[in-house]
């Protein structure tokens, strides 16, 4: 980022974008400018279409054949294969399925029973909620002594009573990124297994779960991704770990042969036991189609865009908005952080929805976190200007003062 920061520097940069065609590939409103895209991911032209298609042609006419004639019944680990590249997971590990909550139960549990002699879930405070929460109600159902340890530095909490570390990778609220191979070596050092939740990550920043010894991961199909709202979440797993992986749902499409409908349980081979229910296929109809779009941008050149748009968000509100109360989350290390900037500010909740009636839609975590996804499939360099530009107004006017912009809503 150079000290001459102008708008038409950024229009010069977003021209010698090898990937700004992409933006082409999403119906975004003209209106907005959409930093929210960790949050929920825009619609993909195709998907609109491609669901169209699945409700018209494949349900409407199909019907019930539609499970073999269009390969419903597939699409979950079709799915998971494409996103097993995304992930840099070994072929065969990776299934979409369920939400992300539910995965890293079933995740969780398979974890501690492959640990029997060991009681800790270690964690770290600032993870995301649902990953607590699924963690303590976990242990709560089992009811055989496992602890849950949240702890700042988990890393050095490690001990050989940890079954398994379980992380987000990217920190939802900072955007702070761990190093993966590193804490995933930290935990195998003492015998604990790893569990990564890649909600903020997958799409985000390039990821080689085979490389850096994974064990066990999950991760969210609707931001990132593009999937939808709701999309189905996925879940990996390296593959010496499957053929013992005690699974706690055991539903009958995770069953060896479902159509046998035999009375007894037998697990199928692989990461196809890990599915439970029937899958949603206009969900999983309209999640491919962001997982097709994710899988031919070249990571690099994305994760590259990305690490520029933050540094020129960061460089932008020190410079426009020096002087009011804004304090970066986020590390300045692009090593160190995902595709999010987030800044603390007292008023962050009235001054996020001041900018967002401006059309800048971030998003604000409470209780003082306003966050500003920077997507590098559709988010421009321009836009990253015209953002700092809006905050910096509201700032000015003091524009966030309004009493319509106080009042919360169910959905921050
Ligand atoms: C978004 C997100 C989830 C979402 O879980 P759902 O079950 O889809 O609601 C879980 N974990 C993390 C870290 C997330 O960012």
């Amino acid at each position: 980022v150079t000290a001459d920061l102008t708008r038409a520097a950024l229009e010069a940069l977003d021209r010698a974008d090898d990937l700004a065609p992409f933006r082409a590939e999403f119906d975004l409103p003209a209106d907005v400018i959409y930093l929210d895209g960790n949050s929920l991911g825009p619609l993909p032209k195709a998907a609109a279409a491609r669901v169209a298609e699945v409700v018209t042609r494949e349900w409407g006419t199909s019907l019930i054949r539609a499970w073999n004639a269009h390969d419903w019944i597939g699409l979950p680990l079709r799915i998971g294969e494409k996103l097993g590249r995304i992930i840099g997971a070994a072929p065969g590990s990776t299934l979409v399925a369920d939400s992300t909550s539910v995965n890293l139960f079933k995740l969780l549990a398979a974890a501690l029973a492959a640990q029997p002699k060991r009681h800790v879930i270690l964690t770290e405070t600032g993870n995301f909620p649902t990953d607590l929460y699924v963690a303590n109600g976990l242990t709560e159902l089992l009811r055989r002594g496992h602890a849950v340890r949240a702890v700042t530095d988990p890393v050095s909490a490690l001990n050989e009573d940890v079954a398994v570390l379980m992380l987000t990778h990217v920190n939802y609220r900072s955007g702070a990124m761990h190093d993966m191979a590193a804490v995933t070596r930290a935990a195998h050092a003492v015998g604990a297994l790893t569990l990564w939740d890649l909600s903020h990550s997958v799409g985000a920043v390039p990821l080689h779960l085979a490389d850096d010894n994974v064990d066990l991961a999950v991760g969210c199909g609707y931001k990132y991704l593009n999937g939808g709202p709701g999309a189905p979440a996925f879940l990996s797993v390296a593959p010496p770990l499957q053929a013992d992986l005690r699974l706690p749902l055991t539903g009958w499409l995770g069953h060896a042969e479902p159509f046998a409908f035999a009375p007894d349980y037998r697990p199928a081979d692989g990461i196809a036991r890990a599915m439970v229910g029937t899958p949603p296929v206009l969900s999983l109809a309209a999640l491919e189609v962001g997982v097709d779009l994710m899988l031919r941008a070249p990571m690099g050149a994305l994760s590259a865009k990305s690490q520029r748009l933050l540094d020129l968000f960061i460089a932008l509100v020190e410079q426009e908005c020096a002087e009011d109360g804004f304090r970066l989350l986020t590390p300045r290390d692009a090593a160190r952080r995902g595709s999010q900037v987030a800044f603390a500010h007292p008023d962050g909740y009235a001054i996020m929805q001041a900018l967002i009636a401006r059309g800048v839609i971030g998003d604000f975590r409470a209780p003082d976190v306003l966050r500003f996804g920077l997507a590098p499939m559709y988010v421009r360099h321009v836009d990253v200007w015209d953002a700092v530009a809006a905050l910096r107004e509201v700032m000015r006017t003091g524009a966030w003062r309004a009493a319509r912009f106080q009042v919360q809503r169910a959905v921050t």
